[in-house]
């Protein structure tokens, strides 16, 4: 049976839906044409859904593939960071003394006299002139209290001068509960609601409840936008309702003009969850739901939380010291309660300092206590190893590899930094390496690219940038074995290399020029256009096949 609902313009029964969303109908071509302006702000093919488990999350309506953008979405509020040198209050710019412009209104500082006329700056001029004596700042380049309490004193001046972003801002999570009295909480209610008070005059008009809401909404849901150096904070509507996951089928990136972008990472399935991860996919899972924890108070059980070998990576695995053994140790789950460092301890939940590892092995049963120290111990070589040194990571990963599975989160870290690091060392890049550490590259980058796709598959940014480096050490594989193998070995290696390169640029496609990974894509480009003028160029110069 086909579906029969009401033309969204003229409400004559209409079969036709919009493609992309499913939520819209429309009885002609025509009609649809002519609702596109009003409904492509709300034409995304993910949808609002509220249960009692997850409360209010996003819902794919129809398959979604890998790559394809979900929603573009412009800031409700945005504003400096809570601790930060004095910005352009403007474009977030940061500030040096001597080459500022003042608002004429209120005093503020500005990068120019442009920025003095952005209307994200309404709230904070406003209130500066209703305490009727201009801000006058005479410190750049460190942090400066007056700028605390900036963003969210732009989301209290939305209860009475927009009541639509109000609205959105309140129903947001803020946590208020479990925030109140802790460490951070104090110091908010200090530096921001005693300051919007005393400073601003602004006591009578918003009251603790509401200015600490404020802050939780802007600590739980503000995003640090990374585009300028420092980042600048955005709250979003709807990708703020994006669940959390270990294992995200999601990734957010920003454009320049600071929209949040939210593409699915792998394919989608209608129906199911769109999920981001909200910390470090590359933590393992005692740090990831610590982190969840302190900072957005929710214990993870995410299926990559709950299997204690992540998905079969042995992310979190310790080498069995038994002899002969060559099992691993991981305890039987990581989901357990988290106690609260801030809050007094749980009688319920003393059970685990009997917390034990086991051999997946020989069953051999190593303490809590012993697992700790040792990755303590490991934690603070890793600390002080040289930065930017191949050979020191060679040497961590030869040692610790007598202590750790070879997939575990310290060896991957190291891994990862040694994969980018060979042939940045010279400015010849590659041609310089030697053959063991330009095989070494390539297994590294293929090794950590493969974990990648199990353990965090749209990590996008990460695995784009790691194909980069991949496809410039498979091009360079070929350089040296044409020297023996001649132009059609060559050929091959280029082939590979290019197909290694594409997917790159697909993976980096809504990376903005602004960030490393968006330069690597444009850089991509151009590479794939010589890539492909150096095979022609080539496959002409050979002899013609008998
Ligand atoms: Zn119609
Ligand atoms: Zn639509
Ligand atoms: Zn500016
Ligand atoms: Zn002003
Ligand atoms: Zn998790
Ligand atoms: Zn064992």
């Amino acid at each position: 049976m086909t579906e029969q609902e009401p033309c969204e313009v003229c409400t004559a029964p209409a079969e036709q839906k919009c493609s992309n969303c499913h939520s819209v109908f429309y009885c002609s071509r025509e009609h649809q044409k002519q609702h596109w302006k009003a409904h492509k702000q709300q034409c995304i093919p993910a949808r609002v859904r509220e249960d009692g488990k997850y409360g209010r999350y996003l819902e794919a309506i129809r398959s979604v593939k890998a790559g394809e953008i979900i929603m573009k979405e412009s800031p409700l509020i945005s504003g400096p960071s809570q601790v930060t040198p004095p910005v352009c209050l403007g474009c977030y710019k940061l500030l040096e003394g001597g080459k500022t412009v003042s608002c004429e209104k209120c005093g503020w500082p500005f990068c120019s006299e442009v920025c003095t006329r952005n209307v994200v700056h309404t709230p904070e001029c406003h209130y500066t002139q209703r305490r009727s004596e201009k801000v006058t700042i005479s410190t750049y380049g460190k942090p400066h209290p007056n700028y605390q309490c900036i963003t969210v004193l732009r989301c209290l001046y939305q209860r009475d001068n927009n009541q639509k972003i109000w609205s959105k801002l309140q129903t947001l999570e803020s946590h208020d509960e479990e925030r109140r009295n802790t460490d951070k909480w104090n110091n908010d209610r200090k530096m921001i609601a005693e300051f919007i008070w005393k400073f601003f005059k602004l006591d009578g008009v918003f009251n603790e409840e509401e200015i600490m809401k404020c802050c939780g909404i802007v600590q739980i849901n503000g995003h640090e936008v990374p585009l300028l150096e420092p980042e600048y904070v955005a709250v979003f509507d709807k990708v703020s309702m994006v669940e959390h996951s270990c294992r995200a089928n999601c990734n957010k990136s920003f454009a320049s003009d600071g929209q949040i972008i939210l593409s699915a990472g792998v394919n989608i399935a209608a129906g199911s969850h769109v999920s981001v991860c909200y910390t470090d996919p590359l933590w393992g899972t005692e740090a990831r739901r610590h982190h969840l924890s302190d900072s957005k108070f929710f214990e993870c059980s995410c299926e990559r939380c709950s299997d204690a070998t992540e998905l079969g990576t042995m992310f979190s695995a310790i080498k069995c010291k038994k002899k002969d053994c060559k099992g691993y140790l991981l305890p039987d789950t990581f989901v357990l309660p988290i106690l609260h460092k801030t809050k007094s301890p749980d009688p319920s939940t003393r059970g685990l300092d009997n917390k034990f590892w086991k051999c997946r092995n020989c069953k051999d049963e190593v303490s809590d206590g012993i697992i700790q120290q040792l990755l303590q111990d490991i934690g603070r070589e890793l600390s002080v190893m040289p930065k930017g040194e191949p050979d020191a990571c060679e040497r961590f990963i030869g040692h610790c590899s007598s202590y750790l599975h070879p997939s575990h989160y310290y060896m991957t870290d190291v891994s990862l930094a040694l994969a980018h690091m060979v042939g940045q060392q010279d400015a010849l890049g590659l041609e310089k390496v030697s053959n063991d550490r330009l095989l070494l590259k390539t297994q590294l980058c293929k090794k950590i690219t493969d974990l990648l796709e199990t353990l965090a598959p749209a990590e996008t940014r990460l695995r784009g940038s790691l194909l980069f480096e991949l496809h410039a050490a498979v091009a360079e594989t070929g350089r040296r074995k044409s020297l023996t193998g001649g132009p059609v070995m060559m050929l091959r290696y280029i082939a590979e290399s290019k197909k290694i390169l594409m997917e790159s640029a697909r993976l980096l496609a809504h990376e903005p020029p602004e960030l490393p990974e968006g330069r690597l894509r444009l850089q991509a480009k151009i590479n794939l256009m010589d890539m492909e003028a150096l095979m022609q160029n080539m496959s002409a110069a050979l002899p013609a096949p008998l």
